[in-house]
């Protein structure tokens, strides 16, 4: 393997500290004007992207400056191409014969690794760089071959990370660009001390691209502290602002009545082809599914206590429409990326207001309408009324449906009184780390413009 230490360009910035640090509104509506070189725009051609989302357009050109980006973006406003194309083009730069590990993207679930290999596949296919995916809860041995043989960028989760480099399989000395994705949900997940040990790893010399939905003070003092101090800021709204494209409605319901009400609706509406059902927990989301199933609805469950193969299963089924209903605990859906969601269904409400903004993001992907139906009851009012002041509107009330709770409606949530304290973070967390993907693409006699020459999955 390569060891040729890189010594990043001296940008020679005027260093302001984060939070005087002023973020851009100008946005780029071409991706040709955002210099990236031709085997990229060529990619992201053939991926079907006409012009670059407002996180592209703002986080890529600084980026690629070798400046770096904090970002406040969650999944679905395609962020992953914001920092995958920068790290590329980055790699592709100066490439040596031999693969050498000079890039890191640490992301907290297995979904979100996978999902992020499968993209820098995607935007990388006409480069002959190498990567790889790795994470827990599958055999390392497969992982630790392909680090052996050379990677040029690896996509991690925190805790198998951890483990190989303690295990000395992985070196980090040579990393040049560190992207922290999901930073608040790291925070959630309990992850940050596996992640500050992570960047205690790294070179202090490097660039850093962070990104991150919510910036709570932890986080921001985590930006703070592992960035240098002349970052650019960006901010981007999801491709489809919830509020504006998707229906959100409201049924009062009791406990007991839930999984009658989920059944009549599905059942019922014709209107529902593909719909993602949020479980608080993860039982719940078994038993929902079993429901389901009873009823003859084929669903599938995915959480944390569910082997790999069967998540990748699920959501595969999901994905292509074998399994109309997929049910879901919010750290398992993170980050999941299907489109044609017609129907979010909060069979119960979170109690961390900003996950109800991600769980509705799962439907009116890409600039498509969707449909969230929320079921709340008696105990998930005090949540409600957290959710209406955070989206600063009132959730659509049905009140003619058949499982209408007994206890009349709260009155409506009023928006303005400051929110109240419910703020204790995090969905009950699912297992830690995550599987192991493959995702090579290989150079081996490095070609121009052509496709790599060595195979795309594994060697
Ligand atoms: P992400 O936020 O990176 O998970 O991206 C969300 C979805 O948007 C993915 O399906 C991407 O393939 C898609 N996407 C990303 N960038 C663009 C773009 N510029 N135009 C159209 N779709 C995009």
């Amino acid at each position: 393997m390569r060891s040729a230490t890189k010594v990043l360009r001296d940008r020679g910035r005027r260093f302001l500290p984060l939070r005087h640090t002023k973020t851009s509104n100008v946005t780029e509506r071409r991706f040709d004007a955002l210099g990236l070189r031709p085997a990229l725009l060529e990619a992201v051609a053939e991926a079907g992207y006409t012009s670059p989302t407002r996180i592209q357009s703002l986080a890529i050109p600084p980026a690629i400056e070798g400046r770096d980006v904090v970002g406040c973006a969650q999944t679905g406003t395609g962020k992953t191409a914001a920092f995958a194309l920068p790290i590329l083009q980055h790699l592709d730069a100066d490439a040596g014969d031999e693969p050498c590990l000079r890039a890191l993207i640490l992301t907290p679930t297995r979904e979100l690794a996978a999902q992020i290999g499968d993209a820098v596949s995607t935007y990388g296919k006409h480069l002959d760089l190498w990567h790889t995916v790795i994470f827990g809860g599958v055999k390392d041995k497969p992982q630790i071959k392909e680090m052996r043989r050379g990677v040029d960028l690896l996509i991690a989760t925190p805790g198998r990370l951890l483990d190989l480099m303690g295990r000395g399989e992985i070196d980090l000395r040579d990393i040049e660009i560190f992207v922290l994705d999901e930073a608040d949900r790291m925070l959630d997940m309990g992850f940050l001390p596996d992640v500050k040990r992570v960047i205690a790893a790294l070179p202090k010399k490097r660039q850093t691209l962070f990104f991150s939905a919510t910036m709570p003070p932890e986080i921001r003092a985590l930006a703070d502290s592992m960035l240098r101090p002349d970052p650019v800021a960006v901010n981007a709204q999801p491709v489809a602002t919830p509020a504006e494209k998707i229906a959100q409605h409201l049924y009062f319901v009791d406990k007991r009545d839930k999984r009658k009400l989920l059944l009549d609706l599905l059942e019922e509406e014709q209107d529902i082809e593909r719909a993602l059902v949020f479980s608080r927990t993860k039982h719940g989301a078994n038993r929902i599914a079993k429901v389901l199933d009873k009823a003859g609805i084929r669903s599938a469950a995915i959480h944390g206590n569910k082997s790999q193969n069967a998540r990748t299963r699920a959501l595969d089924g999901f994905r292509e429409g074998d399994i109309p209903v997929l049910v879901a605990t919010d750290i398992a859906a993170r980050g999941i990326d299907v489109e044609g969601v017609t129907h979010v269904i909060n069979f119960d409400l979170p109690n961390v207001p900003e996950t109800y903004v991600h769980r509705i993001g799962r439907t009116a992907r890409a600039g498509a309408s969707g449909i969230a139906l929320s079921f709340c009851d008696d105990e998930e009012r005090a949540y409600l009324v957290d959710i209406e002041r955070l989206m600063g509107r009132h959730l659509d009330r049905v009140d003619d449906h058949a499982f209408l709770a007994k206890a009349p409606p709260p009155p409506m949530t009023d928006l303005e009184a400051r929110r109240g304290g419910s703020s204790g973070r995090g969905p009950s967390r699912g297992s830690t780390t995550n599987r192991s993907a493959g995702g090579r693409g290989g150079r081996r006699g490095r070609g121009r413009t052509g496709r790599r020459s060595g195979p795309s999955a594994s060697r």
